[in-house]
């Protein structure tokens, strides 16, 4: 079984990176690809420690990307987590990702009264990779809210109070630098940004056009008639199926790490060649 997107506690995951690898091994993976949202942090550490369980490990990203007024999910896969060009990247994210959140803290207070939620948000990442996930855990600490699906539906998801578009790397200036730094970019879970088909197949195209390799055909939420329509774009846009459980947390997620559906049988895989 390969699995090329999960998180750990380095981004919004709920689990080390040792942790992640034991959930890895019970669901039979034997390639793992750590890809948490801009940063490369827990890669050493994952890798460091998969021998353990006879895991092999793909280096990876998920780096946070602009489109017109679209905020996507680019997966970076064998990359070199030390180039110059990528660790630029993740630094503009980063300050990019505190500078969003100092705003979605003011928000929060102006919407619930409740102070000093950018500070409890970093303490309860216990990093610098700030999201939405973390004030979605402190506003079910605090009680405004009872479940983390709540606070998404009420403040922190698009259109909603705290939302603030993030001020990501356009998409084709993310491919370049993955594709500099000896990786290859897939684009993350294609039905998850809501487009029409005309405005996802625009996608596809000018993902390709500027150096795009692939599409995560299978993500832990995708149903068979959405896997089967992404391979048929795969086919159409000349672009690799990727597959992976975009696994975070146990209890939290549906589907844990490797328990995501076959690819369809005529995809030609991403790890081809590898
Ligand atoms: P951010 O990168 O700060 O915009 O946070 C995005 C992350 O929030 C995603 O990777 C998911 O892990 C999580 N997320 C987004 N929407 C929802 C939702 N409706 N319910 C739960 N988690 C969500
Ligand atoms: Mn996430
Ligand atoms: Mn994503
Ligand atoms: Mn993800």
């Amino acid at each position: 079984m390969i699995d090329l997107h999960c998180h750990s506690n380095f981004s919004d995951g709920g689990h080390s990176p040792a942790e992640l690898l034991v959930l890895a091994a019970e669901g039979g993976v034997k390639t793992l690809a750590l890809t948490d949202h801009d940063t490369v942090s827990g890669v050493e550490e994952i890798r460091g420690l998969a021998g353990n369980h006879a895991i092999e490990i793909i280096n990876g990203i998920e780096l946070s990307a602009k489109w017109k007024k679209y905020d996507l999910h680019i997966l970076g896969l064998g990359i070199d987590i030390f180039h110059r060009g990528l660790q630029e990247l993740i630094r503009q994210h980063r300050e990019s990702r505190i500078s969003r959140a100092e705003i979605m803290g003011e928000r929060l207070a102006a919407a619930t009264g409740l102070q000093h939620t950018f500070e409890r948000a970093g303490e309860i990442a216990g990093h610098d990779s700030i999201g939405r996930p973390h004030f979605a855990a402190v506003l079910l600490e605090a009680g405004k809210v009872t479940t983390l699906q709540e606070a998404f539906v009420r403040y922190l998801g698009k259109h909603r109070v705290a939302y603030v578009p993030g001020m990501w790397q356009p998409l084709e200036e993310i491919i370049s630098v993955i594709t500099a730094a000896g990786g290859v970019a897939v684009l993350a879970h294609p039905f998850k940004y809501r487009l029409t088909r005309m405005k996802l197949h625009e996608l596809i195209r000018i993902f390709r056009e500027s150096g795009g390799y692939g599409l995560e055909v299978v993500s832990g939420y995708t149903t068979p008639g959405e896997a089967l329509e992404l391979a048929g774009l795969c086919r159409k846009f000349d672009l690799y199926a990727s597959t992976g459980s975009d696994f975070h947390m146990a209890g939290v997620s549906r589907v844990a790490p490797g328990r995501q559906l076959a690819l369809p049988d005529d995809c030609v895989p991403v790890w081809q060649g590898w």
